[in-house]
């Protein structure tokens, strides 16, 4: 088969891109080789919105992709390799399509421990780990979720959303401290606690066994927790194997210019996979939804023939009981912060600055707008004292 456009990876990022393509070119053949077992949709409802709102199902994750695009989408369908000298990839199945132009979406994969997946052990990232784990709160009692990020600490809020104990383990002194000033994330912690979860804190999973319908894991303090099932959330990798087999660069990502191509001027990357220049934060790589849309959407409108730099600076968000935030740049603690609360911990933004009081981060706590402000502050790389900053959002 030979296919105008070629998408490997059946995540956000094709859907979109399938969109972008469809605005440029409405009759060029698209297809989507997707490993999922299930066809483009929505990810971050999968620890948000499919736990909190009964009304929220299947039928809103899905993403449409093949009715609004006309793309042909093949769930459960890995490709195995990419051969640049004569356009084609074949997958684990052995079969091979050719493609006029590339993109590789291949997002990332969860960081794992030596615990084999099972029903039991869930690396959280797909629909089909969201049905394990809603499978699982039919029957346990008590989940472990493992690591203290946004995917750990939505599931855990998610989790016991279910009337399921749960029990959070995180590396941070305090929930959350790895990015929040003391101040909020004194608060964040206090909120878990506040809804029944246990947080460990100051602790790594090193190593986990299945056995009699428990799991147990040892802990680097030397401590242990045993419960009927785990979900891990303990960051990603980029899924970038197709391209560095495939001679590629790739540097934390697959390496992509301003157009979002590869040194191969038929294949592109976006979304998760991709290390590409931002224009205002310089080069990364960014695991955010907006991101996905965004930068997919870019890359399909390249791949047929827009020749647009991709200038866009994405923000990210999160969900955790009745907070949320929206956030632009670098979010660590290891920075300098000025925080301007409304009410402490409840409604404000805290600006992250580098030794030069230059903005390299926005966090909005509960506030919904200014992410236009935040851009502008990171763009301008001024030094900001409290007063210049304090109310600017
Ligand atoms: C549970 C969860 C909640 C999230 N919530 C938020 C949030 O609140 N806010 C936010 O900003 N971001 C959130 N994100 C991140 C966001 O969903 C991702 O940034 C986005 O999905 C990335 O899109 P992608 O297409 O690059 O990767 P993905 O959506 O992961 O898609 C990649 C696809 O490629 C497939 N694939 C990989 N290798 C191959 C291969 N060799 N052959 C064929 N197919 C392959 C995979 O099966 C996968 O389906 C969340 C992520 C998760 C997992």
């Amino acid at each position: 088969m030979r296919y105008d456009y070629l998408i490997i990876g059946g995540g956000m990022v094709a859907d979109s891109a399938a969109r972008g393509i469809r605005e440029r070119d409405t009759t060029g053949s698209i297809a989507i080789l997707g490993a999922d077992s299930d066809e483009p949709y929505s990810r971050p409802a999968l620890s948000k919105k499919l736990w909190t709102d009964k009304d929220f199902g299947r039928d809103q994750v899905s993403l449409d992709t093949a009715a609004d695009t006309g793309a042909e989408v093949h769930t459960g369908t890995r490709v195995a390799s990419v051969n640049r000298s004569d356009s084609s990839v074949t997958t684990q199945a052995g079969d091979r399509h050719e493609y006029g132009t590339l993109l590789l979406a291949t997002g990332a994969t969860p960081t794992g421990i030596e615990l084999a997946s099972s029903p039991r052990v869930v690396y959280f990232r797909t629909f089909a780990d969201y049905r394990a784990l809603r499978e699982l709160t039919k029957t346990a009692d008590h989940i472990a979720v493992v690591g203290g990020g946004y995917i750990g600490t939505e599931i855990a809020a998610a989790l016991s959303g279910q009337g399921v104990k749960v029990t959070l383990v995180t590396s941070d002194a305090v929930l959350g401290g790895h990015m929040f000033p003391p101040s909020l994330a004194a608060a964040f912690d206090k909120g878990f606690a506040g809804h029944g979860v246990t947080v460990r804190r100051g602790a790594k999973v090193v190593s986990g066994a299945e056995a009699s319908a428990r799991v147990q894991l040892q802990l680097d303090d030397g401590s242990a927790v045993e419960a009927d099932g785990v979900a891990f959330g303990l960051g990603v990798r980029p899924s970038s194997e197709l391209a560095e087999a495939a001679g590629l660069t790739v540097d934390d990502g697959i390496v992509v210019d301003e157009f979002l191509r590869t040194e191969d001027v038929r294949v592109y990357a976006a979304g998760d996979v991709a290390s590409y220049p931002d224009a205002i934060l310089g080069r990364r790589r960014i695991e955010h939804v907006d991101n996905a849309t965004e930068m997919g959407k870019a890359a399909g409108r390249n791949m047929a023939g827009a020749a647009e730099p991709y200038s866009y600076t994405p923000y990210f968000y999160s969900d955790v009981y009745d907070d949320g935030y929206q956030a632009i740049g670098t979010l660590s603690s290891s920075l300098h912060t000025v925080e301007d609360w409304k009410s402490v911990g409840k409604e404000g933004v805290v600006y992250y600055l580098d030794d030069d009081a230059v903005v390299r981060g926005v966090l909005m706590w509960n506030v919904w707008e200014g992410l236009d402000v935040a851009r502008t502050l990171l763009a301008e790389k001024e030094p900001q004292t409290e007063q210049s900053l304090r109310g600017a959002i």
